[in-house]
């Protein structure tokens, strides 16, 4: 019996060669009709045999390609056309066809399989195919053909063109095709010398890691710096030559089972650590590593290998792990070209592996935290960017030139968001350089000109400065709003809700510098309910270096200036001149900007409880105070809502723990709870007043584990419908979407001013 169908399919299912895998499955099926792109997604028509279109249908799920993601599949009866064959439709759509720019795929099983079998790949590092390799970090403009990518100087060799051509086959417009013969090669240059064969290669980038040495790999979107995961000393040095005192480094693995020895790893971590974007997951320790990974904290960064490279280190190497942290000196973007990595990398390492085609767009290892059953991306790039962000809400053409320290941007088109990779800290003059390049090539590839540009409240952020110089109108958004209002556009919410922004800083509109804020509002604007006490913030923003300054300034407006002599016992590590100069600062109010900051609040209770007086990374305190918390305690501090949110009783009952020699953990868990309790209290507060249901949580400190979970579970508990970040960071990396969210509604609704 032969019947005819028209099938609907959403979710992206665009530049990821989903058409030429709808095609194999029809010729596999012998089936006719067509395939195409339209605004909404992939449409099907096709006919034949109705046990066979059955088959088809039900192989969609299962047989497209990997880095496609389908929401949903509707399947119509349509009349009846007698196709002679199977046929990909043309999109005759330009607008349609820029937003096809598929983000970089881990190795597949079947090219790692062919780099052990086939002849022209017999250990060719650059094997890939239509379901894996690089793409964006290589496309230089669309369409998305081999001359506008980084392959574009090696001529396909007549076997690769041959499944080039070949729609049958696995790399049928695979553009980056390649093999021995035609392809990219690696070498490694030690002091000098310059060796090419690949075998060569992996052996001495062995050798020198087995032997203590540092390696810098040139990697899929930037290079990295190897060691041994177990030698402190080199660990160490790293450190020092990468002027990097504390953060963590991440770690690869050789495979999940070799990681599961050191790691707890639960379902869902599994999952997100095997899956084709390989991010970094943060997981807690199962069993120690170094001394020197992942310094005060209960969990390290883990990969699994995505670059047939790092499969064949593993099948030589002798041990089952190594550090590979990005290659960059300090805060400086990861170098990307071969040139600077030889001499910028090649003098803090042994040797720079690196191979001859070049990395157009610069993407960091993205990160993954597994938060309740949930994963929560921490920074967004490679093999995430720039997958668009589908919205409930017209974005064509609006600019958002997101946050400042932890900077990705965002362009509108059509219903979607499409974010720039990770940007870093525009504060320094290369990431703010490459900042400026990523703009212009994002309006290059996805044909972008922008009509309205969005920049934060606070006039001094470099990217504030970059779009008030854009000549377009200009819409000025609250940071915390943004941080709600990206959580909304990643739920396509658009209403009025309960929205609860917890981080460490952003302007307020009364001056002040906020970051305990609980709001009702809706994607236009916002209603400020509550917030943290105001707390003078001695030396601006320099204090989120040195926690124990922000402790007495706690300390001096709950209990006053005389009091801190009998705090003494809680400052031993601090230079008692330092003291006293701080004390001044708070009593001249010299340089003291008010804040309502979270973020300022754990770091204080961070030094209250002796984990951490002095930051040598954004975050480090609390991220500690997080490690040391024992989170299977219920009971709680007490604290006071009003007109605003005091914790003078808090920080009271705290050191009376501490006195009383109360363990550390225990105390750092019960803060938690009283945190989760002031979250909830104020929720059901402000639920009674508005009769709103639905609460919002964003802000970096909602990447704290215990808080996030806590937090969802409790609100659950008493009735609310909450809403948390998983696709999008709740860190600043996501303020860029919340801007653009926001400028849509008010341009809706026709109130830009
Ligand atoms: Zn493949
Ligand atoms: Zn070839
Ligand atoms: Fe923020």
């Amino acid at each position: 019996m032969i019947t005819s169908k028209q099938i609907i399919i959403k979710g992206l299912v665009q530049g990821v060669g989903f058409r030429p895998s709808i095609y194999r499955m029809a010729i596999l099926h012998k089936l006719n009709g067509t395939v195409e792109n339209n605004n909404t997604g992939v449409i099907i028509n096709i006919e034949g045999d109705k046990k066979s279109v059955e088959n088809f249908i039900n192989d969609l799920p299962i047989r497209t390609p990997i880095a496609s993601n389908i929401t949903s599949i509707v399947v119509t009866d349509k009349p009846y056309s007698d196709y002679s064959n199977f046929e990909i439709i043309k999109s005759s759509s330009q607008s349609n066809e820029v937003t096809e720019v598929s983000p970089d795929i881990g190795v597949c099983n079947e090219c790692l399989e062919d780099i052990k079998t086939q002849v022209n790949r017999i250990d060719y590092a650059f094997t890939n195919c239509t379901n894996c390799g690089p793409r964006f970090t290589i496309i230089k403009d669309l369409p998305y053909d081999r001359p506008l990518t980084t392959m574009s100087v090696f001529p396909m060799c007549d076997s690769c063109k041959n499944e080039y051509i070949d729609i049958l086959d696995r790399r049928f417009h695979a553009q980056p095709v390649a093999c021995d013969n035609c392809g990219p090669q690696y070498s490694i240059d030690t002091k000098g010398e310059c060796l090419t064969d690949i075998k060569t290669v992996i052996e001495r980038t062995c050798s020198l890691i087995e032997n203590g040495k540092i390696v810098a790999i040139k990697g899929l979107g930037g290079y990295h710096l190897g060691c041994s995961t177990f030698n402190d000393k080199t660990i160490n040095r790293l450190r020092i030559a990468k002027n990097r005192e504390g953060k963590p480094f991440a770690i690869m693995f050789k495979d999940i089972s070799s990681a599961k020895e050191y790691l707890h790893i639960n379902e869902e971590e599994e999952q997100v650590l095997s899956s084709w974007r390989k991010p970094i997951v943060l997981l807690k320790l199962k069993k120690k590593i170094s001394n020197s990974i992942s310094i005060g904290l209960d969990s390290v960064g883990v990969m699994l290998p995505y670059m047939p490279f790092h499969y064949m280190l593993f099948d030589s190497l002798s041990v089952n792990s190594i550090v590979l942290t990005s290659g960059n000196i300090s805060d400086e973007p990861v170098l990307i070209s071969n040139t600077e990595a030889i001499e910028k990398l090649g003098e803090i390492s042994d040797a720079v592996v690196t191979y001859n085609r070049e990395i157009y767009n610069r993407t960091d290892d993205s990160v993954v935290k597994v938060i309740n059953n949930v994963a929560r991306t921490i920074r967004r790039s490679r093999s995430y960017a720039p997958s668009p962000i589908e919205l409930s809400i017209n974005t064509e053409g609006i600019f958002a030139g997101g946050a400042e320290l932890v900077n990705c941007f965002a362009i509108g088109k059509g219903n979607q968001a499409i974010l720039s990779q990770h940007i870093g800290d525009l504060k320094n003059l290369e990431t703010l350089e490459f900042y400026e390049e990523s703009i212009e090539r994002f309006s290059k590839l996805f044909r972008f000109k922008p009509e309205l540009a969005v920049m934060d409240m606070h006039p001094d952020y470099l990217s504030s400065r970059f779009v008030e110089k854009l000549d377009i109108p200009i819409v000025k958004v609250q940071h915390h709003h943004a941080h709600i209002a990206s959580c909304m556009a990643e739920h396509k919410l658009d209403e009025k809700v309960i929205g609860i922004s917890f981080d460490g800083t952003g302007l307020g509109d009364d001056g002040n510098i906020w970051g305990g804020e609980f709001f009702a509002c809706d994607l236009e604007n916002y209603e400020r309910i509550n917030h943290f006490e105001y707390i003078p913030q001695p030396g601006g923003d320099g204090v989120s270096k040195h926690p124990w300054r922000m402790l007495i300034s706690y300390l001096i407006h709950y209990f006053g200036i005389e009091s801190i002599s009998n705090y003494e016992f809680l400052f031993n590590d601090i230079n008692p001149n330092e003291i006293s100069t701080i004390k001044s600062i708070i009593e001249s109010n010299l340089n003291c900007p008010l804040t309502s900051s979270a973020g300022r609040l754990f770091d204080s209770i961070s030094s209250l409880l002796g984990i951490c007086h002095n930051a040598t990374y954004h975050a480090e305190a609390p991220m500690q105070l997080e490690s040391m918390a024992n989170e299977n305690i219920d009971e709680k501090y007490s604290f006071s809502i009003s007109h605003d949110i005091s914790f003078k009783s808090t920080f009271a009952e705290i050191i009376d723990e501490l006195k009383s020699n109360i363990c550390i953990a225990d105390i750092a868990g019960k803060f938690h709870n009283t945190v989760v309790s002031i979250i909830v209290e104020t929720a059901i507060i402000t639920s009674n007043k508005t009769g709103l249901k639905k609460v919002v949580l964003s802000g970096g400190s909602f990447q704290n584990s215990i808080l996030l979970k806590k937090a969802e579970q409790q609100l659950a508990l008493n009735g609310f419908e909450v809403f948390t970040q998983s696709q999008i960071p709740s860190n600043d990396g996501g303020i860029a979407l919340g801007q653009l969210a926001i400028a849509a509604k008010r341009r809706e609704l026709n109130r830009i001013i």
